[in-house]
């Protein structure tokens, strides 16, 4: 059979709306196109399994970028880990292998970039595995056009153009590289100057936005990011109801009957690549829907009637949907902070017959949790509910731009609504933590007792607190900060809390 388009991906390949190129691929052939799917090559050869698509290949490296899922905070390989179901899979930089796999088998063949990896790279960034800054990824992968954020939309678009044979230009939510300078574009600081300086490299990154269309020139060309489109709940609606099989494989299972509510997150928190990749602004998918998508499991064999999660990025952000300005919703008044469309789902899905348990195992962001809606949330908690403080120094969490909530306050909250077991998540070594700052922490840990795990932080790329980590610099201020770079000291800070890694680092 000859396909239309044929993805690449760097991941397990699931019929389920928790995998985005199974969405994708369902949108697709909801529109009339034929679709195949090459899951975790292994060279060269295996990208010609299904031979040459008619339009173009897709390829991404799925939900994490390569080199974060491979190796550790510490730069050390990633063992098979049980706990996160990893098995190297995909090559370093799989993007960019996977596109010159493509580009020797298929040598004109089209080639659409996307997924995370590719959505974290669109513009120079600074690569920690390589300590160095590298250029757009549109450079090393050779591809024609990147899609960044969620991609129904664009991958439609793209798939219009080529079938017409249009031009892959103009298109909201992609990146493209060029020779010729558009006007009304807000210009970056270009590549050549943020390798010469950390000032620059601040400076692009306070002007990155998936709002804005930008222009970074990088030698003779300029990397142009067309403004990303709006998703609307109706479109939300139509991508997860696409009738999936919902079939994982074993260590998948446990995840088969999750629901996904909505996209986005306002939180904004600076190590996160949500902004980048899921957007900052929150969409919901409408109750109706989500009611509809439960009623047909129960439909299905082998559901049991336990909903496994109702969620998304942060499961209480549903129904905080605003568009009326570009801004930061976490700090503003206008935001819907009552969680009363959130209370109305969760006591409506445990009404549905052949529902049994309805979990929320997604974890909350507790500075947006009111009394009421932990009341409601304690019919959904399965074992302990996950919280991520991240930290407990004022000063570091500014720096995460997480110091908006008050954690005792919540667990008061939260004990007088009777909500059980709390599992409390930290962040170690993040820009401005010092010794100092981690023996604080300590302290706090042993106080709260239930302390469940710590991490490392990992630059990933294009977020702020990456930039801090490479610039030692506050992109908000230009301020000097410290940061611990030393795998010795790292490991140190991580140490003194004596607390388990679920990562492995
Ligand atoms: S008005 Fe406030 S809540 Fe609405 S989009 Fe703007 S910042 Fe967000």
């Amino acid at each position: 059979m000859e396909y239309d388009i044929i993805f690449v991906l760097g991941e397990r390949y699931f019929d389920h709306p928790l995998c985005g190129i199974a969405i994708l691929k369902r949108w697709l052939e909801k529109n009339g196109y034929s679709v195949g799917v090459i899951e975790t090559p292994n060279n060269s050869e295996d990208i010609k399994k299904l031979g040459k698509p008619r339009l173009f290949f897709g390829v991404s490296s799925g939900a994490m970028d390569s080199m974060v899922r491979n190796y550790t905070a510490l730069k050390r390989e990633r063992e098979k880990d049980e706990f996160l179901g990893y098995e190297k899979k995909a090559p370093d930089r799989a993007v960019t292998v996977y596109c010159n796999w493509i580009k020797e088998k298929f040598k004109d063949s089209l080639i659409v970039i996307g997924g995370t990896e590719a959505t974290l790279r669109r513009f120079s960034h600074y690569d920690y595995w390589d300590n160095e800054i590298r250029k757009s990824i549109l450079f090393d992968s050779r591809a024609d056009i990147l899609v960044y954020g969620p991609g129904e939309k664009q991958i439609l678009e793209i798939a219009e153009k080529v079938k017409n044979k249009k031009e892959l230009r103009e298109i909201k939510g992609t990146c493209i590289k060029t020779r010729e300078k558009k006007e009304g574009f807000i210009e970056l600081p270009n590549h050549e100057e943020i390798l010469e300086s950390k000032e620059k490299f601040c400076t692009m990154q306070n002007l990155l936005s998936n709002w804005e269309n930008l222009a970074q020139k990088t030698g003779n060309f300029y990397v142009l990011q067309y403004e990303s489109p709006r998703y609307t709940s109706k479109d939300l609606d139509e991508y997860y109801e696409l009738g999936f099989t919902r079939r994982l494989d074993n260590k998948m299972k446990g995840f088969d009957f999750s629901v996904v509510t909505h996209r986005g997150c306002i939180g904004n928190c600076n190590f996160c690549s949500l902004r980048l990749t899921m957007g900052d602004k929150i969409v919901s998918r409408s109750e109706e829907s989500i009611i509809r998508e439960i009623k047909s499991f129960t439909k299905m064999p082998n559901f049991k009637g336990v909903v496994d999660d109702l969620g998304g990025p942060s499961a209480n952000m549903y129904g905080m949907d605003c568009f009326l300005c570009k801004k930061e919703c976490i700090n503003c008044s206008k935001l819907d902070r009552s969680n009363k469309k959130m209370i109305s789902l969760l006591k409506k899905v445990r009404e549905i017959p052949g529902v049994k348990k309805v979990f929320v195992r997604s974890g909350i962001r507790y500075d947006l949790a009111n009394e009421e809606y932990l009341r409601e949330l304690k019919h959904h908690i399965s074992g302990k509910l996950k919280i991520a403080p991240e930290h407990v120094n004022k000063k570091i969490l500014q720096l995460m731009n997480k110091d908006k909530g008050n954690l005792e306050e919540f667990i008061k909250k939260f004990k007088e609504a009777g909500g059980g077991d709390l599992a409390f998540y930290f962040m170690t070594c993040h820009p401005g933590s010092s010794m100092k700052e981690a023996k604080e922490l300590k302290e706090k840990i042993k106080q709260l007792k239930n302390a469940e795990s710590v991490q490392i932080f990992t630059p990933t790329p294009m977020t702020v607190s990456t930039c801090m980590y490479y610039t030692e610099l506050n992109p908000a201020t230009k301020e000097k900060i410290y940061v611990p770079k030393t795998f010795r000291e790292k490991k140190e800070q991580k140490r003194i809390l004596g607390l388990k890694d679920y990562r492995k680092k």
